[in-house]
């Protein structure tokens, strides 16, 4: 690798998923040696004039274009191609089983994955790769095409798909991202979602369900209700009961306000499905809870000083929001978008700043993360795996039966940190949620079997 590729690569890595680009890259080694065009289809006009059999007779009697450039049709290249790919999504499960039988002796690096892979983070569950990619392919035709090969989005799909199929019979708790997962970037959830009948399906399993969301309003219950207004309307349209509403939390700011839902009577009598506060002491572990104030707005200052240093140094129209556990920018015109290296920058720029800062200091540091949140840059304090984690010991669910569903798994993103607590989903708008859970669904148990919904054909 030449230095200035090496320094290149390093610095595009926040761009990256290097798993996905490992097998991105061993898929298409078979696309470019035998992924070859169709024959070419002669034109109806001119085989009615002087018929098939003369015309493919002049063809193969041009001498710059023999058949052997493309593929011959009594053996489809789909199914050759799928055999290849198949292969190879075969190598790659054993690769990951290698590395989970190392992980669980506690030398996850001796792994061949881990060598080729450094980063690679835990696997929690098997991942059956090469049944997802027949999936996949069923859907998408990855092994028909000819001239693009599998693509970041097409692996990225086909392990959420893998994972699903891994996790289904085991899963106890799902936790989902709020924006760009559940609801577009700063909207709520609105009444004609077809998500809202998919989360109820996920309860009437008897999942625990939860929305780990970086929005924080410091115990108010009422501002999430509003973000979530839609979901808790058909909670109470449909009159669940106590029992599953029992398994419905909102997680806010990371990790810092959790809100169980239940059935509330409002002044006028009216009774509706709303959100209700627990206290910090109920479910945070001692660590949490020894977060001193004092150092928590130290750390904020650093972060926002840096943000506006940022902001500042690239011309930013950006406004700074200050909570009690967070500090951001975002546009100061509404609608406008800031660009995503603009964003990143601020990003990177101020993990390094408060990494330094932590480094520096001789207390004990205070978990946080520094993210993109799409069009915004945000420093909460703690993170969505510390999140995850007191959920896991909350409710008791194990790292194999949580399954976390977010949009920012780049290491810029605040869904990444959930990786080394959880088995994760990576989507990209809520109808890619839809569609993960349109296939969870009908895998799970339900105690009442009328509710199972039959999986959708493709
Ligand atoms: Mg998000």
């Amino acid at each position: 690798m030449t230095s200035a590729y090496r320094i290149n690569y390093q610095l595009r890595a926040h761009k990256r998923d290097p798993l996905i680009e490992f097998i991105k890259g061993l898929l298409l080694t078979p696309f470019i040696l035998h992924s070859k065009p169709r024959k070419p289809v002669f034109e109806p006009e001119r085989s009615t004039l002087i018929g098939d059999s003369d015309l493919e007779s002049l063809y193969e009697e041009i001498p710059d274009r023999p058949n052997i450039d493309y593929q011959e049709e009594d053996e489809p290249l789909m199914d050759a191609n799928l055999n290849r790919y198949l292969e190879i999504m075969k190598s790659v499960e054993v690769m990951i089983e290698e590395h989970r039988r190392k992980a669980k002796k506690g030398v996850p690096e001796h792994s061949r994955l881990h060598r080729i892979v450094p980063s690679v983070a835990s696997f929690f569950t098997p991942l059956p790769l090469a049944a997802a990619f027949l999936d996949a392919n069923a859907k998408h035709s990855i092994a028909a095409r000819r001239f693009v090969p599998p693509s970041f989005n097409d692996i990225r799909r086909l392990l959420n798909t893998a994972q699903v199929m891994a996790i289904a019979p085991t899963v106890s708790l799902i936790t989902f991202d709020g924006d760009m997962t559940l609801y577009d970037d700063g909207m709520s959830f609105s009444d004609s979602s077809p998500l809202i009948s998919l989360l109820i399906t996920l309860m009437r399993a008897n999942l625990r369900v939860a929305i780990v969301t970086a929005a924080g309003y410091p115990g108010d219950a009422a501002k999430y209700e509003e973000r979530i207004a839609g979901l808790l309307r058909a909670f109470t349209d449909q009159n669940l009961p106590d029992e599953m509403l029992k398994r419905f939390f909102v997680l806010g700011g990371e990790c810092n306000y959790l809100f169980h839902c239940e059935w509330k009577t409002s002044e006028s009598g009216k009774r509706a499905v709303g959100l209700t506060y627990i206290q910090p002491e109920a479910y945070q572990p001692a660590e949490m809870l020894a977060w001193s104030q004092g150092d928590i707005q130290e750390l904020l200052d650093v972060a926002e000083e840096n943000l506006r240093r940022c902001a500042k140094a690239m011309n930013l129209k950006a406004s700074v929001l200050r909570k009690s556990r967070a500090v951001g920018i975002y546009p100061t015109v509404p609608g406008v978008k800031i660009a995503r290296e603009q964003l990143d920058e601020c990003v990177l720029s101020t993990q390094q700043r408060l990494l330094e800062y932590q480094q520096r200091n001789t207390k004990p540091p205070i978990p946080f993360c520094a993210f993109n949140g799409g069009n915004d840059v945000f420093v909460d304090i703690g993170n969505k795996l510390i999140g995850v984690q007191v959920l896991q010991r909350y409710l008791g669910a194990a790292p194999e039966a949580t399954l976390h569903v977010g949009d920012q798994f780049l290491s810029t993103g605040n869904d990444f940190a959930t990786r080394s607590s959880c088995c994760t989903l990576w989507i990209v708008n809520p109808e890619e949620t839809q569609n993960v859970l349109m296939e969870l669904t009908p895998l799970l148990k339900y105690p009442d079997e009328s509710f199972k919904p039959t999986p959708v054909e493709s």
